[in-house]
């Protein structure tokens, strides 16, 4: 066991230093890697040395360099050392890390990390957390907490009743609403067609004056969801008058701040988060801006009861810690058995600290404002206000954009993808990896100049 963890530590290190020099997404003959990879069920057994290695050379050639600092592409993030090495020591413990005698220090860890989130998040109210998938599950986790405490106060049971024949909830989200909202609409039985949508301005922005009419044209239980970081301007909405509007209609207010959320962390873009402490729920992931290794997300909620009401579970052969005593975690998550991801979130704040989480987000963001700065020069048109990490921007016909935007893709300089704003072909880069550097922001704005040329 030991030399083949050895050897598999060499070849993950092989991998990473091998990313400066290789093109940031693969060259990838589609047939060629089902043909490596796949065929027959193995009839009998490999030693793991040739399994990992075999692995390791197929899967690392057609691994997308996600973990480097010029891939632009979605909002990624990266792997900070601390959480890496974490998340390795997290499969080698193989917790089962639902409840407490499934691994005693998974659960004190997320303990400790869930209360660390939420005084660097400034999020005072949370009183209850979750350590999920990613934003997915915490969204699909806050509103059916959501749904509960807004049909508990009408007087209808939903965990006992359903929603067949419950008062029906209205959902009121900007149009800019991230789809997994709408998927974890559909997953808790709300389905899409809840949904009121409310107006957005030029960014992306929800308007208030929107959200507080839609709210008063109908009574009976609501939820309004906002956004801290929209994907492709990095847009906030105004918490504070989206907070009183809500308030006022007795609604519960969940937030999506994926990646959004994380201003919060710095005194520099604290500011664009104000009003979202007031919210009820909010959804942000470790694995994007906190540079945790996938999966990991995580929830929080300032009602604890509803939280626990809808995703608590019970069952006699459990072994159910007592209430007050240590954390079981199943009784926050929607998962029963559960890797142990608090281990790597932990590691990635006792890595950075405070200080250092702050210093990441606004790495980032200069980076961002440097692209912003300099893209113009290669024929750019930039087209959001760039507040955060995230940098949209066009060339002067969609032709001429999605013929830049693929040349540099292929030159393998770089890796961003496309998207539509405005009904108009555009390019979205987000700058959410630690090791993003100056020298890659100059490498990838050289790499638009030639392929602009
Ligand atoms: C990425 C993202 C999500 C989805 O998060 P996952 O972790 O991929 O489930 C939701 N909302 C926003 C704004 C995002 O950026």
């Amino acid at each position: 066991m030991r030399d083949l963890l050895h050897e598999t530590a060499d070849l993950a290190a092989d991998f990473l230093e091998s990313l400066p020099a290789r093109p940031v997404f693969p060259a990838v003959d589609l047939d060629a890697l089902r043909a490596r990879l796949g065929g027959p069920v193995p009839g009998g057994p490999t030693e793991p040395g040739e399994v990992v290695a075999e692995l390791a050379a197929a899967g690392g050639e057609a691994a997308v360099g996600m973990a480097g600092g010029r891939y632009f592409g979605f909002v990624i993030g990266g792997a900070l050392p601390a959480a890496l090495a974490a998340d390795w020591l997290t499969s080698a413990w193989d917790q089962n890390a639902g409840l407490y005698v499934g691994g005693p220090a998974a659960s004190v860890v997320e303990e400790v990390a869930g209360a660390w989130l939420a005084e660097l998040l400034e999020l005072p109210r949370a009183r209850s957390f979750a350590f999920v998938t990613g934003t997915q599950m915490a969204h699909a986790t806050a509103l059916a907490a959501a749904r509960n405490h807004v049909l508990e106060r009408e007087g209808w049971d939903v965990e006992r009743e359903g929603l067949t024949g419950a008062p029906p909830i209205r959902v009121l989200a900007g149009v800019k609403a991230h789809s997994t909202l709408y998927r974890a609409l559909r997953l808790i039985g709300l389905g899409t067609a809840s949904v009121v949508p409310v107006a957005v301005d030029d960014q992306g922005r929800m308007r208030p004056d929107a959200l507080r009419e839609a709210l008063a044209a109908r009574d009976g239980p609501a939820i309004v969801c906002a956004q801290a970081g929209e994907v492709n301007t990095g847009a906030f909405d105004p918490f504070a008058p989206i907070a009183d509007a809500a308030e006022d209609a007795g609604a519960w207010l969940h937030v999506d701040g994926a990646f959004g959320l994380w201003a919060a962390a710095s005194p520099r873009f604290a500011h664009l988060v104000e009003g979202a402490e007031r919210a009820d729920s909010w959804s942000v992931d470790a694995h994007k801006w906190l540079n945790v290794p996938y999966d990991s997300g995580v929830v929080l909620c300032a009602h604890p009861e509803a939280h626990r009401r809808a995703m608590g579970v019970q069952a006699e052969y459990l072994v159910h810690a007592d209430e007050g005593g240590p954390r079981d975690q199943l009784d926050w998550t929607p998962e029963f058995s559960r890797r142990a991801r608090g281990f790597a979130v932990y590691a990635a704040i006792r890595s950075l600290g405070r200080s250092g989480i702050a210093a990441l987000i606004e790495r980032c963001c200069d980076h961002a404002a440097r692209f912003a700065r300099e893209l113009p020069a290669t024929g750019a048109e930039v087209l959001n206000e760039v507040v955060l990490n995230q940098v949209l921007f066009r060339y002067e016909t969609d032709e001429r954009t999605a013929e830049i935007l693929r040349r540099v893709q292929e030159s393998g300089k770089a890796w961003m993808s496309g998207t539509v704003w405005q009904e108009r072909q555009a390019i979205r880069l987000s700058v959410s990896n630690w090791q993003t550097s100056d020298e890659d922001v100059a490498r990838t704005v050289a790499a638009f100049a030639a392929a602009a040329r």
